[in-house]
């Protein structure tokens, strides 16, 4: 078995350790003797290649950058991305990635950038004056979003850092809900969205290192659209990874 993992804009959009999400999905699969390959999309990839892509990994991305890729993702990937999120395929979009994955992203400056839309979602950041959300990040799943997810732990933990806020509409859920930090907006409680199989979230982390159950649901929802049967996954020992997540509820949240 062999996924294709397409990676977006890995030169422009990887702050805060983003790529470990790639190399964690990759070594996860290799494990258990699936194969990887890294499909790195930037402005001279095509649609056809775009289209092999078992799996989408994006990453976050100051809004400079934002904005020198928004015009390549709306003229030449947009319609392919739909088209694989409504496939099925599953994704990963931490920060910058999503809230251009959204209807809009006004940035600091105030200028708007259109986004593919495709995430019923709008992200505004109040400028330099406003304070960004920093910190870390401790949340529950809504477990009911993720297609059959079962693991027990229904728990995330991430790293944030960004001063757009997003603001969710009624055609995406969110994917969690804040315990400590700032999630989406610092309002609502709500952290991150999803659509079909695809996350979009403001957890850095590496998102995925603290979080091996996302992990591994990524990785059997693309093994489940691509060999289209019910895969059950070998057990890896996740202890550490585990361990890293637990020590940030009792960092932050200790038990009374
Ligand atoms: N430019 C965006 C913001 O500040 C995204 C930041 C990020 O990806 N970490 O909201």
């Amino acid at each position: 078995m062999i996924l294709t993992i397409a990676w977006l804009y890995p030169e422009l959009m990887s702050t805060y350790g983003d790529r470990g999400n790639v190399i964690i999905f990759s070594q996860r699969c290799r494990w258990r003797g699936i194969e990887t390959s890294i499909l790195r999309v930037d402005e001279k990839t095509t649609t056809r290649e775009l289209l092999n892509a078992d799996i989408i990994l994006g990453g976050g991305a100051q809004d400079r950058q934002q904005s020198l890729v928004i015009s390549d993702l709306r003229e030449r990937k947009g319609k392919v991305l739909k088209d694989l999120f409504d496939a099925g395929k599953p994704g990963l979009f931490v920060c910058g990635s999503p809230q251009l994955l959204g209807h809009t992203y006004q940035m600091a400056d105030g200028t708007v950038l259109k986004g593919l839309g495709i995430f019923d979602m709008e992200t505004k950041h109040f400028g330099k004056d406003k304070p960004r959300c920093i910190g870390n990040l401790l949340c529950t799943l809504h477990t009911e979003a993720l297609e059959e997810f079962s693991h027990e732990k229904p728990t995330i933990v991430g790293f944030e850092n960004h001063g757009g806020r997003t603001y969710l509409g009624s055609g995406v859920v969110p994917f969690a809900t804040v315990l400590y930090g700032k999630g989406n907006n610092g309002e609502d409680k709500t952290e991150g969205a999803v659509y079909k199989n695809c996350i979009a979230t403001y957890s850095h982390g590496p998102f995925l290192s603290k979080n091996p159950h996302i992990a591994d649901w990524l990785i059997a929802r693309a093994l489940n659209v691509k060999y289209a049967k019910d895969v059950v996954l070998a057990e890896l020992d996740d202890v550490y990874a585990w361990k890293a997540h637990d020590q940030m509820f009792s960092r932050y949240l200790p038990k009374k």
